[in-house]
């Protein structure tokens, strides 16, 4: 590998607090930070000028593999050279591994040892998802930071059904590291070579089927992906020119039991990884469940990593982790809860709806600098949004975006300059006082 593809390094600890610099081929990212979902290639309700600008400031975006890989196909979108180019985005991109989105499937979805097959929910077609798919997805849509293909149980699981799941995790880490690591080191010509042998290999191989199988035997994927791969790989911009320039993450599972999870992170950090990542967490479980998993697991996570809570959560939850260790953080709440009428204000929730606002002249926010807020009334977006206007959701999404991004700007700042418990209390206290 040329160069290491991201590098973390620390600058300034507070309590257990971080505040970090990550450096990626597509430029430098202030850690804690907190990542606007684009899950099918678009932060919903946002231009990505609006995510550039200084106001808000965006310096990494997420996009979701199973929804890329299903719409419009990791090939489209390697043939449009990778992700970056395909949407307009020059800055960072995380793509997650489609295992979450899979196991939100619920009953549409077999688990076995090779991997995940499902039916999408867009056509109802049979799809299968293993470490090696989704490595060689991630790989076509050429995002910075890849994930590893991970198994999520459910948060009240039992600790047996749990530890057999991060069991099953630990060898889909193992493999999504071995594909991954023949994705990033060989040079697009080899690749090509490779792609073909596979091929020839994959359809002798046979079908696949539910036995064990040693983790240290990578299992054929559906000769059908591999196919598809290979037409990537000859695309005229391919996105495997960045070959060797993605950096993996491994994912800690173990739902909420503080033993497993701490088996998962030693498991995880054996196989080696360039940052590690909570999942499997705000899925069912109490929210002191998920704060005791993080306080007992995140100080044992690599001091020089990054550290990535996956999926969670409200502004509560970024402050709370952050305090128990926590740098990275992504949450579709900011453009969800904005298109259906609820705003995050430094005095908690306000739900735009409310009768109260009919003749209001006040800002989302008093305390926000937001563009929004210095134009635009609570009267005025109430009205959008009860007439249906686009420009509601648009609007409240931008407010709830800067809110986010905000708050991550002023927690750096205040572990920078060693004030983050003061920062933390006034933050919870204000969130918690309500909107009046
Ligand atoms: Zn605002």
């Amino acid at each position: 590998m040329k160069r290491p593809p991201i590098k973390w390094e620390l600058v300034a600890k507070d309590g257990e607090a971080r505040c970090g610099l990550l450096h990626t081929r597509r430029g430098v990212i202030e850690t804690p930070v907190f990542m606007p979902v684009g899950t099918l290639g678009t932060v919903k309700g946002t231009r990505f000028e609006a995510l550039e600008s200084a106001e808000l400031d965006a310096r990494i975006i997420l996009g979701n593999t199973y929804h890329l890989w299903l719409r419009p196909g990791a090939e489209t979108i390697a043939a449009c050279g990778g992700l970056h180019r395909f949407i307009g985005w020059e800055r960072a991109l995380l793509t997650d591994s489609g295992g979450f989105q899979v196991f939100s499937l619920g009953a549409l979805r077999k688990v076995c040892e090779e991997g995940t097959e499902f039916r999408s929910h867009v056509d109802g077609s049979l799809r299968f998802l293993s470490p090696e798919v989704s490595m060689q997805v991630q790989a076509a849509l050429a995002s910075d930071i890849v994930m590893a293909f991970d198994e999520c149980a459910p948060g009240e699981a039992s600790h047996e059904v749990a530890r057999e799941s991060m069991l099953l995790t630990a060898r889909w880490a193992e493999r999504s590291r071995k594909s991954f690591n023949v994705l990033q080191n060989e040079g697009s010509t080899q690749q090509e070579q490779k792609a073909g042998e596979s091929e020839s290999s994959q359809q002798t191989a046979g079908g696949r089927g539910n036995e064990q199988r040693s983790s240290s035997v990578l299992p054929p994927a559906p000769a059908s992906c591999f196919l598809s791969f290979k037409s990537a790989l000859r695309a005229p911009h391919s996105a495997l020119e960045l070959s060797g320039e993605q950096a993996l993450f491994g994912i800690i599972q173990g739902a909420t039991h503080l033993d497993l999870r701490r088996e998962s992170l030693a498991r995880t950090v054996e196989i080696g990884f360039e940052g590690y990542a909570l999942g499997g967490l705000s899925v069912g479980e109490e929210k002191r469940v998920m704060y005791q998993v993080v306080a007992e697991t995140a100080p044992l996570m690599p001091v020089n990593s990054p550290r990535y809570l996956m999926g969670v959560g409200t502004p509560e939850d970024l402050i709370e982790c952050v305090a128990r260790g926590l740098d990275m953080f992504d949450c579709v709440l900011p453009t969800r809860n904005g298109r259906t009428g609820q705003a995050f204000t430094s005095r908690g929730k306000l739900n735009v709806k409310n009768a109260q606002w009919t003749r209001d002249m006040r800002p989302l926010d008093e305390n926000c600098a937001c563009m929004v807020c210095r134009r635009h009334t609570r009267a005025y977006l109430r009205h959008l949004y009860l007439t249906g206007e686009m420009l509601a959701s648009i609007l409240l999404t931008h407010h709830n975006l800067f809110f986010f991004l905000d708050t991550m700007r002023r927690v750096r700042q205040a572990i920078r300059s060693g004030d983050f418990t003061r920062f933390r209390r006034e933050f919870l206290e204000g969130v918690n006082s309500g909107v009046a």
